[in-house]
């Protein structure tokens, strides 16, 4: 008898064998919360939020309900809200910029660096320089919304952070606040001007993180934090998220419920034990596409600054015929993404902010142009293999360089 060899197809992510090699120490967990009967909050909650400060080299972290909810209360209990605009990119999930409508502010976008797809210091800057200034507060205004602006939420996107020397400068420059959008870089590093190699999350005055499962650190379900170095802001958070009370019944402020479960903070706290080591096999993913693909295949690599290291939440090429690349891989059984085909500016959602397509040149031409291959830490040489072959294969059938 004769069987057909299939070639094997290669997910996107795999979210279920690094959690069958934890399956005693995260059922532990379970056992424990359903014994001592404490489900949101307590002592599991405080032992994560200390070891997430010190993983990130901030004095405190706040856990909150998610990614989500920790942009947009890390923007309020940073003093950011009504009648503000807050800059940021148009390149990024959508929650970041519904935190800062939610806050009550309003986004005006810049364009990003072409090469990493971050917020670019240059137009930032060019940006902010070229904004009326507000004779009443000194503060520059917004040039969509006319609002003084407060705040700027820079994107580590795709695990690498945003250049934040030159950003922190500039934010400095016109006085304004500094909330990194740290969800998709749980570990990522940046070298200062110092020398000092420090991690995603200890830039911005604040920094919200999400654990959706499939980000590099990971909860059991929905989860998020906000870090932070600034007392005031950690004490805000801790009210905001526990509706806007200090002592029970007392609300200094309206918050809303957006506390952390117990059995996730626990399950966090298992899980960052091994995030450096997840972090380090998604590294040797990356060399390996590069390494299998620069000069072979006409797709832009992605580029990683040198003053930065990625943690690899995604590994994303460019090729000016993604859409065909794309279906030719899927066809093969390699599952590939987008982030993000349609960029914030020109979401239906948004229209009645009235950018055009040509607002956001580079943005557009990153939402066109980019892929994201599979990418996880336990992602093996031959699966690598498997998708460069799929690759080779589209680009010498069904997609024209
Ligand atoms: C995932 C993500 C969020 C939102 O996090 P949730 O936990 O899903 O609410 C925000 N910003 C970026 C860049 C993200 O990738």
């Amino acid at each position: 008898m004769t069987t057909c060899k299939q070639t094997e197809g290669v997910p996107f992510t795999d979210l279920i064998a690094p959690h069958r090699e934890l399956e005693e120490e995260l059922v532990g967990v379970f056992r424990a919360a359903l014994r001592s009967a404490q489900f949101v909050g307590g002592p599991q909650v405080d032992a994560f939020e200390q070891a997430f400060a010190a993983y990130c080299g901030t004095a405190d972290c706040v856990g909150v309900a998610s990614g989500t909810d920790a942009m947009r209360l890390a923007l309020t209990a940073c003093g950011i809200g009504r009648d503000e605009a807050v800059i940021t990119v148009a390149n990024t999930f959508i929650a970041t910029v519904e935190a800062i409508t939610m806050a009550g502010a309003s986004p005006e976008f810049v364009d990003i660096d072409e090469r990493t797809c971050n917020m670019s210091p240059d137009a930032l800057d060019e940006y902010l320089s070229s904004c009326a200034i507000d004779a009443r507060s000194g503060r520059r205004l917004g040039r969509r919304t006319g609002l003084p602006i407060t705040a700027i939420v820079p994107v580590h996107l795709y695990g690498q952070m945003a250049d934040m020397d030159a950003i922190l400068a500039i934010a400095e420059r016109y006085g304004v606040v500094v909330v990194e959008d740290a969800c998709q870089a749980h570990g990522a590093e940046y070298r200062c001007a110092d020398g000092t190699w420090r991690k995603a999350g200890s830039f911005g005055r604040a920094a919200a993180f999400s654990f959706y499962p499939s980000k590099n650190l990971g909860a059991c379900g929905d989860a998020g934090a906000v870090t932070t170095s600034d007392p005031d802001v950690a004490r805000t958070l801790r009210m905001l998220r526990e509706h806007g009370q200090a002592t029970r019944y007392l609300h200094e402020l309206e918050g809303c419920n957006s506390r952390l479960d117990a059995i996730q903070a626990a399950f966090l706290r298992v899980k960052l034990k091994y995030l450096d080591a997840a972090n380090i096999e998604r590294r040797v993913a990356a060399h390996g596409y590069d390494t299998l693909l620069a000069g072979v295949l006409p797709v832009t690599l992605p580029h990683e600054l040198e003053c930065s290291r990625s943690v690899y939440h995604l590994y994303v090429v460019r090729h000016e015929m993604r859409d065909e690349l794309l279906r030719s891989l899927d066809s093969r059984g390699i599952v590939c993404g987008r982030h993000y085909p349609v960029p914030l500016h020109l979401q239906p959602c948004y229209r009645h902010w009235g950018y055009r397509p040509g607002s956001l040149p580079l943005t557009e031409a990153s939402a066109n142009q980019s892929l994201s291959l599979p990418m996880y830490p336990a992602m093996t040489a031959a699966q690598q293999r498997r998708v460069v072959d799929a690759m080779v294969d589209a680009f010498a059938i069904e997609v024209s360089a």
